[in-house]
């Protein structure tokens, strides 16, 4: 089959390789979409601490099942089925597993970082990972699931929208998708900025109020707009040094901060304004399945394609990370398998 390899820090290729063996308890997937996601660009750049060459990432897909061996394991997934995957793989013993919090396991780890995923004509996924995908969506709607899912997760770990102010930071796939989830859940004033006037661009297309906090002073502005209180809650999408310094000044006192982004080393937070303003600093990871189920539910109503910038073949699956890491105007870069 063909594959987009990763081989070496900046080295991808799209080369013949075996297709993946499906192992009892696995279904054969042929994928017909797969999003590029920065964790992907971490990889690719070789800052990834478990992804190890030769890899064929990609976590964020959809495709249909062409073989099926259950083994033991009971499903009443069958061949044909149109399917996305709850791409986590947990360890089942640790305290997150043992109480429920398996998305968080010790030990976790991912198809497409620490085994190989979707960037592929085919990958193998454990039965249990796999999520029928009903038929009004496109295998485009259902590779979009996994990022939407960390929006709903990042909803749910905000807790009740006691909050009427929201602010997010950073309009790249993650932060928008978090706006539409925001935006679902009914909240009125909900700022959206980024440095990226494209990304701006791209948010107001979205009908968001979207701020260039290049061109304003964003703090300023966030004061302005809630007449000097500051917002009831920040969501940080952008993981970035600069929005790590900046977020304590935009919540208001007992405000809450989100974390979505993954910031990629240790970045200076004003701790001071945490405890001077007892601000809640709330962090996340991925999703559970219950935030897959909501995400699947969501997803029809969504304004999906606004959030896709560009297609690319598997054939110049490279062309796609070029993409995401040199043009402005990138959001999600999905890989067409066809
Ligand atoms: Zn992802
Ligand atoms: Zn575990």
């Amino acid at each position: 089959m063909k594959a987009l390899r990763y081989l070496n820090p900046e080295v991808l290729k799209t080369e013949e390789i075996d297709s993946p063996v499906c192992t009892d308890g696995e279904a054969l997937v042929r994928v017909h979409a797969a999003g590029i996601c920065g964790s992907d660009m971490a990889i690719f750049a070789g800052k990834h601490p478990r992804a190890k060459p030769p890899l064929v990432m990609g976590h964020e897909f959809a495709g249909e099942i062409v073989e099926i061996q259950p083994g033991s394991i009971e499903t009443s997934l069958v061949l044909g089925d149109r399917v996305t995957a709850y791409p986590l793989l947990v360890c089942g013993k640790c305290w997150a597993c043992r109480n429920g919090f398996s998305h968080v396991c010790r030990d976790l780890k991912l198809i497409g970082i620490d085994r190989d995923g979707a960037f592929a004509e085919y990958v193998s996924v454990p039965l249990n990972l796999l999520l029928k995908v009903p038929d009004r969506l496109s295998f485009d709607q259902a590779a979009l699931i996994e990022p939407l899912a960390v929006g709903v997760h990042a909803l749910e770990m905000a807790g009740d929208p006691d909050w009427q102010t929201a602010v997010v930071v950073g309009c790249g796939p993650i932060g928008l998708l978090v706006g539409l989830c925001l935006q679902n859940a009914g909240i009125e004033n909900l700022l959206m900025c980024d440095i990226n006037p494209h990304r701006v661009k791209r948010a107001a297309g979205l009908n968001f109020q979207a701020i260039n906090s290049t061109d304003n002073n964003l703090v300023d502005r966030i004061t302005e707009i809630t007449k000097g209180e500051g917002a009831d809650i920040v969501f940080e999408c952008a993981g970035s040094a600069p929005a790590a310094l900046q977020m304590c000044d935009l919540v208001r006192p007992r405000g809450k901060i989100i974390m979505v982004s993954v910031h990629k080393e240790p970045h200076p937070v004003d701790l001071r304004a945490i405890s001077f303003k007892e601000i809640s600093m709330i962090g996340t990871r991925v999703y559970t399945r219950g935030d897959y189920r909501q995400a699947l539910q969501m997803m029809p109503d969504l304004p999906y394609q606004d959030v896709i910038s560009h297609r690319i073949e598997l054939a110049r699956g490279a062309e796609g990370f070029d993409i995401m890491g040199r043009a402005d105007d990138a959001c999600k870069v999905i890989i067409e398998v066809k």
